[in-house]
């Protein structure tokens, strides 16, 4: 699928708009989900000019895998979550919404449902609190 450079996250990327960041490599860019599912929805990008998974190359699916392994802790400890989904959407009918390959952190709390894919704006104050906490539990 062609890649288009003005998508949201490529943007993000250049640095053109705003995100609550938590991490970044050289491979990878992790921010909060504004619009997140649970408490602590996080995004694994990838830095490679990729649609979808069928277009990312190997390397940048391995490292996307590996920056995921490194965040989910971190995540877990700072949510106190009781589990988390790691997913990621290929296609509109698949559920994806911004075409450029993530990787979606989804904490599940015990008896708790998960809030509509990409429906409603969470409170920023409170996303941006979180992205701080994973991010110094990072660089514990
Ligand atoms: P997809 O549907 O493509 O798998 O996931 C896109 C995700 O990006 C959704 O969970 C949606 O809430 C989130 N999202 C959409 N626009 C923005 C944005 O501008 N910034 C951030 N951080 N997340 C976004």
């Amino acid at each position: 699928m062609a890649y288009d450079t003005n998508n949201i996250f490529a943007k993000i990327l250049r640095g053109e708009a705003p995100s609550f960041k938590v991490y970044e490599d050289e491979k990878t860019y992790v921010m909060m989900d504004i619009m997140p599912q649970t408490t602590g929805h996080t995004l694994i990008l990838t830095k490679e000019p990729a649609a979808n998974l069928f277009d990312l190359s190997e390397d940048a699916a391995q490292a996307c895998v590996v920056t995921a392994k490194k965040i989910a802790p971190a995540i877990m400890k700072v949510t106190q979550a009781d589990g988390i989904i790691l997913s990621q959407f290929n296609g509109e009918a698949a559920g994806q919404t911004v075409d450029h390959v993530h990787f979606h952190l989804v904490p599940r709390y015990a008896g708790q449902d998960v809030r509509a894919h990409a429906k409603e704006q969470g409170d920023f104050e409170a996303i941006k609190v979180l992205a701080e906490k994973i991010a110094a539990e990072l660089n514990q």
